[in-house]
């Protein structure tokens, strides 16, 4: 059947669609109707339910919750670890030297915050706002933008029931048009739908490039005597090199459990470079190991993460829509913190549709909400640390981090000497071809404290339909092979967090291989082909990770 043939779509009408029930979609819905409870607010969300597709530290800083739902210290909200203890170190091989706090820039201290699972604080926040009126939608994501006129005008959730080959199956069934006044994209970190905008209204054109890094993550149950509440603690250095960007964290809270991670910048040179082996390295760390000791690792997943900051927000507005949470980019990467500004900027939103719908406009630009963030506390947030990244990445981790140090003291006290540094070339640009970089070898996982990547991906509780178009669109096989593979080595293999990609020799012929079904939706592959040649689409609803607390 061709696209003409298909039964046409239903339409639902709504004031305003939101897509993604992250902390910046679900704030912005709750705003919204806590502005005006009248205005018909729908929210899509891609995981099974809100929060299965949530992966984020955390330490969170409360300025969102506080400014969104004041009352939420005397509700049963699932914010219960405040930090305690805040340390920062920088390893060796075999050893460690802690930074006194004294030395750290103010905003990088963590007491005031909490450690939490950013999932369970969605649930939390999908429950206060269906409580206003917010229709949610779980398990639908949206796969095509609508337009009228030039403009946005809601979005289609996707078709089910495609067989592999494309044909329609027994229970094939269209996606449902959602149509609004106004769209609030809220996808996070490379958003498709939002990447999508960003390069048809030519969002990004006077910015810097946007600059990512990816995340693993596992949480463990420890035992008594290794847990310390609140503890969080950070690292940088090993199993890094200093021209690697990256480090780890370590956050203890809840019912003993410690959630351990780490982070590699996307503009790493080496095609050899594994993230999920440099994380399964650095466990095994004297300062960490011990923590795991006669405890159980009970979930594992993996999330890009956005790095650009000030320089690299593009312009938040189009008509119809914006941009809200880290599909615009506010991630603070000195503070590894996001979820502040993303419900800030939702809420933000929030306020100028509000304003918009009461001047009865509709489908236009929401310019007041583009005019106001860089003097918000976000733009406020994100000017201050605008120098770590760039200097981390042109001088390496031990002077860039250094004097990243400094300008972020110096911009304390309200001056720069630097002014506004340039991020240089996007992440993909980054890799160098694997004839000029030496190859690197990891030890093999013990099973007890290291692993290898389908028992973690098992972690993940990850399913897919598996008779479905594959959702990773290779767009040209010929350069994933002559490039992809002969000039780089396949980093696709490596930098994937979970096994989806393979080349497997047949008859002396390299074979491209997608295990799409164990996709954890991070995105790293859609960031980091060295061709852009790989195009991360939504799979048929539901499909994806269901983290249960992460
Ligand atoms: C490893 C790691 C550690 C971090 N640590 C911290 C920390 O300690 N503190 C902190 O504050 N921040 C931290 N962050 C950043 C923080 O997680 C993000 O800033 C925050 O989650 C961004 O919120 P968001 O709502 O914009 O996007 P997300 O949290 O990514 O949520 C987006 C939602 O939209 C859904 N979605 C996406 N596309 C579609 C679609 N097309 N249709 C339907 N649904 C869709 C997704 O399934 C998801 O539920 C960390 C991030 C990572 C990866
Ligand atoms: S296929 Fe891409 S999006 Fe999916 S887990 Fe691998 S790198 Fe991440």
């Amino acid at each position: 059947m061709s696209a003409t043939d298909l039964p046409a779509r239903e339409a639902m009408e709504f004031d305003v669609v939101v897509v993604g029930a992250g902390p910046a979609g679900l704030a912005a819905a709750i705003k919204l109707k806590q502005l005006k409870p009248d205005i018909s607010v729908v929210v899509v969300e891609k995981g099974s339910e809100v929060g299965a597709h949530i992966l984020s530290g955390a330490v969170i800083d409360p300025i969102g919750l506080d400014n969104l739902i004041p009352e939420w210290r005397d509700d049963d909200a699932p914010v219960r670890t405040p930090v305690s203890s805040d340390r920062f170190y920088v390893l060796g091989p075999s050893g460690a030297v802690r930074l006194p706090n004294f030395l750290l820039p103010p905003l990088m201290n963590n007491h005031g915050n909490f450690v939490v699972s950013l999932g369970d604080v969605c649930r939390y926040l999908g429950q206060k706002a269906e409580a206003l009126g917010v229709e949610i939608y779980p398990g639908f994501a949206a796969a095509e933008v609508l337009f009228e006129n030039e403009a946005v005008a809601g979005v289609a959730t996707g078709d089910m029931g495609i067989g592999k080959n494309g044909h329609h199956k027994s229970g094939f069934a269209r996606g449902m048009e959602l149509r609004a006044k106004y769209t609030l994209f809220a996808e996070g970190a490379r958003g498709n739908l939002s990447k999508a905008l960003i390069g048809q209204f030519g969002l990004s054109q006077d910015r810097q490039p946007q600059k990512f890094g990816i995340g693993l993550k596992e949480l463990w149950q420890v035992t008594p005597e290794n847990f310390h509440g609140g503890l969080v603690q950070h690292t940088m250095g090993w199993p890094l090199d200093n021209g690697t960007g990256g480090g780890s964290f370590l956050y203890h809270f809840g019912d003993h459990l410690v959630s351990v991670g780490f982070v590699v910048h996307l503009n790493y040179r080496n095609p050899y470079l594994s993230p999920f082996e440099e994380f399964q390295r650095f466990k095994t760390h004297p300062l960490v190991r011990g923590t795991f000791a006669g405890g159980k690792r009970i979930c594992y997943g993996a999330r890009a993460l956005t790095e650009g900051g000030w320089q690299s927000v593009p312009k938040l507005v189009f008509p119809g829509g914006a941009l809200i949470g880290c599909a615009a980019g506010f991630m603070n990467v000195p503070r590894i913190k996001g979820s502040h500004n993303a419900m800030l900027s939702g809420m933000l939103a929030a306020e100028s549709v509000v304003k918009a719908l009461a001047a009865g406009r509709a489908h236009d630009e929401l310019l007041d909400y583009e005019a106001a963030w860089r003097s918000s506390p976000i733009g406020r947030d994100l000017w201050r640390v605008r120098n770590a990244k760039p200097l981390w990445s042109k001088l390496g981790t031990v002077l860039g981090v250094a004097l990243g140090g400094v300008d972020m003291w110096t911009n304390t006290l309200g001056f720069s000497l630097l002014g506004t540094l340039r991020h240089g070339k996007p992440d993909f640009a980054s890799l160098r071809p694997a004839a000029d970089c030496n190859p690197i070898t990891y030890p093999k996982p013990d099973g007890k404290l290291t692993f290898d990547r389908l028992s973690s991906v098992y972690l993940s509780n990850t399913n897919h339909e598996e008779d479905q178009p594959v959702h990773l669109v290779v767009r040209d096989n010929a350069l994933q092979k002559s490039s992809e593979y002969d000039v780089y080595a396949g980093p696709s293999a490596r930098y994937c967090p979970a096994g989806v990609y393979e080349w497997v020799e047949e008859g002396g012929n390299p074979r491209y291989v997608i295990n799409a079904q164990n996709c954890v939706h991070c995105k790293t592959c859609d960031i980091k082909d060295p061709n852009q040649n790989i195009n991360w689409v939504p799979p048929e609803g539901a499909g994806g990770p269901n983290y249960p607390n992460m």
